[in-house]
């Protein structure tokens, strides 16, 4: 893909005063109390808004929050996250409840430079989701220009995300959109060897593409998580009560016998009768998961030798946990990943995490900001190694 143009190629002129309406990825967990419980995607926006509001502009943020049904539903509203964006900026953030363009387009108007302002949730408006022409065109009135920094957002083609950058330009990417592209592409295009990608999580089925995208450019490819067990029964070995997709197995064969040696599976397997007997967790070579019992992570000598594996590698993408880490000590094989991902960062591997449940796994080890980058999209960033087009970033303003 062309680079595209980001804020950073924009002249002074093109912002001082201007209107910059920004898409964000503000896509947050809410607690009962409808109270923020991770911005890490809040604050993941700060460098563009920042840049913004240092230039003069006005900022006008636009983003969804989970899947209200195209109708205002109150549980969905971004109220609390202006609340949370307002202590981070430390300077008050304007929330417009209101879905009226009209009124939300006066309040634009209001707008003085160094200001911000955030619109209710793009999936409150019916048209969002069908990358409506005539909302695309009603969005457009509420900037001077477009920015998209939602990379969680891109691989929808929506109103907000899609349509907007159509009828407003400039539109450009944000400084997050940049640093993602960045990193995901420069893996792919040009990765320091040795190159490793490492897979886990619960389905082969989901990241199939990925695999077949990844394969025949990694120097090696180790595979976790309860998709290893799709792989054991393509190669005869018992899986006992492992989560495995039958219907993939012949798919994981065909893979085994192109991949050969580049593709690595657990030696051994942390299994037990069942989630909530984890007590009972014990470790066994791959060949010997016994019949009444389930692998819920990979075994230590897996950790150790997808460790070593990562010392000596350049360019590492994980994607996908190593087990069922939400239940210790199923989480040890995904930790001790982290760990070693943590350390090689130290020195001088590229180490990019993509994956909802592998960042979640990666924050809550306290170890974010000791990777080279974790995604904040997690299907975008498979959808990116996929190699599909991201239409929110295809839709953005060629760089010259
Ligand atoms: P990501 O969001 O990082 O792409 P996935 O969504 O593909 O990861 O997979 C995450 C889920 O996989 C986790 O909820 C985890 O419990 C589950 N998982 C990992 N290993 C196993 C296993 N051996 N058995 C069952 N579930 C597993
Ligand atoms: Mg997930």
């Amino acid at each position: 893909m062309a680079r595209k143009m980001t804020v950073r190629d924009l002249r002074e002129e093109q912002l001082r005063g201007k209107r910059a309406l920004v898409r964000v990825d503000f896509n947050v967990p809410l607690d009962a109390e409808r109270r923020v419980t991770d911005d890490t995607r809040i604050r993941a926006a700060l460098p563009t808004i920042h840049f913004l509001l240092g230039r003069g502009a006005c900022v006008v943020l636009l983003s969804h929050l989970g899947r209200p049904k195209g109708k205002p539903d109150p549980s969905y509203s971004l109220d609390p996250v202006a609340t949370r964006l307002g202590e981070l900026l430390n300077a008050p953030v304007r929330f417009v409840e209101s879905t009226d363009t009209d009124e939300a387009v006066k309040a634009t108007h209001e707008l003085q430079p160094g200001q911000v302002l955030l619109l209710e949730n793009t999936r409150f408006l019916p048209g969002e989701e069908r990358n409506d022409e005539r909302l695309s065109r009603d969005l457009a009135k509420l900037g001077d220009l477009f920015v998209n920094d939602a990379f969680g957002a891109a691989h929808r083609a929506h109103a907000s995300t899609v349509g907007v950058a159509q009828e407003l330009r400039p539109a450009v990417a944000g400084l997050l959109m940049e640093t993602e592209l960045d990193y995901l592409g420069r893996a792919l295009a040009e990765p320091k060897r040795p190159f490793i990608a490492i897979l886990g999580g619960a389905k082969i089925s989901g990241k199939i593409d990925v695999i077949s995208q990844l394969l025949p450019r990694v120097d090696g490819m180790l595979i976790g998580g309860a998709m290893a067990c799709t792989f054991f029964q393509a190669m005869g070995l018992g899986v006992g009560k492992s989560l495995v997709e039958p219907d993939r197995v012949d798919m994981a064969k065909d893979l085994l016998a192109s991949a050969g040696a580049r593709l690595t599976l657990p030696h051994d397997a942390m299994v037990a009768p069942s989630l909530d007997q984890a007590a009972r967790a014990h470790a066994v070579p791959r060949d010997q998961i016994p019949a009444d019992e389930a692998m819920y992570d990979i075994g230590p000598r897996t950790a150790d030798s997808f460790g070593r594996a990562i010392s000596i590698a350049k360019t590492v993408i994980w994607n996908g946990p190593m087990g069922v880490f939400e239940t210790p000590p199923f989480d040890a094989g995904t930790l001790a990943i982290a760990r070693e991902l943590a350390a090689a960062t130290a020195t001088g591997t590229t180490t990019i995490v993509g994956g909802g449940d592998s960042a979640a796994a990666v924050t809550q080890a306290g170890l974010e900001a000791k990777m080279s980058h974790v995604s904040t999209g997690g299907g975008a960033s498979l959808e990116f190694l996929e190699g599909k087009k991201l239409p929110g970033v295809d839709a953005l303003d060629d760089a010259r």
